[in-house]
């Protein structure tokens, strides 16, 4: 077994790495930049090192990284998600200093990382794929002759993008030619690479994506299914486990699925297959992820099964604990992204002093975060502070559950998602479990909620107060 572990990571992944690395006995080693000396992965690992005063450049740094990860006696990395988490010379740096990155293999971090790619080993490996460009374009001319054969509307999008970034819907051939350059240009500031290619849009399909956990013995399972279809913007705010949109013979033929496209490029360690669903009930592959995702929590919630700690055994050489027919299921999972954004301003960040925070508890609830009372956000990086899970048997009682865990917290000095997510909540098209990648556009009244109390909740304290009043 691994004996200490670098975290090469902030905010509540680290924490939640952190956890694992306590749970397990390894010791765990943190790393901050000056904005971060008083964040909470700081205090709660064995040991922490400031990599710097620029907020970005040393979570970052490569080789700066990894030596650090040997002077101060690691045996792995753990990179989390987001930064270096899909490297693939990060990887192969830690693998030429004999430190184990925690993760695949660097090979196949770079064929999927490079979403044309990812597209054809899924082609030549029979997974069916959203109809698009062969490989990257080369030219706008080249783009407008292959949007004329699929057909409008369609995503141009980069081929290093990630976090919903780099994505443009193109409905007709002038739009495509305003956006190629700048998708372009946007790809080459956030990725580091020019390249765009494009496919077919789906209309409004359900975003379905598929955990997977490989070993370095051969073996591959399934954790099921999460539904990620509310989003805006193309980023991800709820997520759901299992998928309440899709049958039993959907989820067996999709974990099918997700497992084949993980054999054909020899997959280890934690992974997740994305697809979209489309209103006729076809799949089609869209990328895969080499990490750990920020939603792996509601896997953990249905399935039992800690994918940090499975993560850490695989790289260590253990073999999965589980076979295919042990994972079983139960009940639903709802997370809940906690932005510092003001959902009242069209989501304008919202930095500053947590005046007050507490956790919202009781059964069915877990929050994973690194805001305290009293800690301040630093503007440089994501503006996810928390993520709040909820669970229970039924749908109907998730969705309560998640209502009162999101009245629960205390969260006081910054504008958050949370009262969205409650509006949300209450949606009848989302309490029917009837929503795609549309539902947040598509209802703008969701926008401008209304802070003020509901009516009959008004009614209901004027009745109380006048009660107090006569009996006096
Ligand atoms: P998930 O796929 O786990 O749901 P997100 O897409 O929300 O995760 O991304 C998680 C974090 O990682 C975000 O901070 C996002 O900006 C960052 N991220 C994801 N992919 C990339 C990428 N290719 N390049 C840079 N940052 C990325
Ligand atoms: P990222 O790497 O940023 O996560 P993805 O390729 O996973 O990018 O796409 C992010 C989101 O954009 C999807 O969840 C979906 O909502 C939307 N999207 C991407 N490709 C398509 C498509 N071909 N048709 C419709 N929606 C798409
Ligand atoms: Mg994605």
């Amino acid at each position: 077994m691994l004996r200490k572990v670098l975290i090469a990571n902030r905010g509540e992944i680290a924490v939640r790495i952190i956890r694992a690395c306590a749970e397990m006995g390894i010791r765990s080693v943190a790393i901050y930049s000056e904005a971060d000396r008083f964040a909470l992965h700081v205090k709660k690992a064995d040991e922490s090192y400031c990599i710097g005063s620029e907020p970005m450049a040393g979570y970052l740094n490569i080789y700066g990284l990894v030596d650090l990860a040997a002077a101060s006696g690691c045996d792995a990395i753990h990179p989390g998600y987001g930064f270096l988490s899909e490297n693939a010379n990060f990887a192969r740096a830690c693998k030429e200093r004999s430190i184990i990155f925690i993760g695949p293999d660097s090979d196949v971090i770079q064929r999927m990382g490079d979403k044309t790619e990812a597209r054809q080993a899924m082609i030549a490996a029979g997974i069916p794929v959203t109809p698009g460009s062969e490989g990257n374009l080369d030219s706008v001319d080249q783009a407008l002759s292959v949007a004329e054969k699929i057909g409008y509307p369609i995503m141009l999008k980069a081929t290093s993008g990630g976090g919903g970034r780099g994505i443009r819907r193109c409905d007709t051939p002038d739009e495509l030619r305003r956006n190629y350059q700048r998708v372009i240009s946007e790809a080459t500031k956030a990725f580091g690479s020019a390249d765009v290619f494009l496919e077919k849009c789906i209309i409004n399909p359900l975003h379905i994506e598929v955990q997977v956990l490989g070993d370095h013995h051969g073996n591959i399972i399934h954790l099921y299914e999460r539904d990620c279809s509310v989003q805006r913007r193309n980023q991800k705010l709820i997520e759901i486990a299992p998928s309440p949109q899709i049958d039993e013979a959907q989820r067996q033929y999709l974990g099918g699925l997700a497992v084949l496209a993980a054999k054909a490029v020899g997959y280890t360690n934690a992974g997740t297959v994305e697809f979209l669903l489309d209103y006729t009930g076809r799949f089609y592959f869209m990328e895969m992820n080499t990490r750990v995702q920020v939603e792996h929590t509601i896997t953990e919630t249905i399935t039992g099964v800690d994918i940090v700690e499975e993560q850490i055994r695989v790289a260590a050489g253990l073999p999965l604990r589980f076979k295919q027919e042990e994972i079983s299921r139960r009940g639903y999972a709802i997370q809940f992204r906690i932005n510092a954004e003001d959902p009242q301003n069209n989501f304008l960040p919202s930095f500053g002093r947590i005046s007050r925070y507490y956790a919202p508890g009781g059964p069915g609830v877990r929050t994973d975060t690194a805001i305290y009372t009293g800690y301040d956000i630093p503007p440089f990086y994501d503006s996810m502070l928390a993520k709040v899970i909820v669970s229970a048997i039924t749908w109907e009682d998730v969705i309560k559950r998640g209502e009162r865990a999101l009245r629960d917290m205390g969260l006081f000095g910054i504008k958050t998602t949370i009262p969205y997510y409650l509006e949300i909540l209450r949606h009848p098209d989302f309490r029917a479990a009837c929503f795609n990648t549309g539902f947040v556009e598509q209802y703008p009244e969701l926008i401008n909620y209304s802070n003020k109390p509901r009516p009959e909740v008004l009614a209901s304290v004027i009745a109380a107060v006048m009660a107090a009043h006569t009996g006096l």
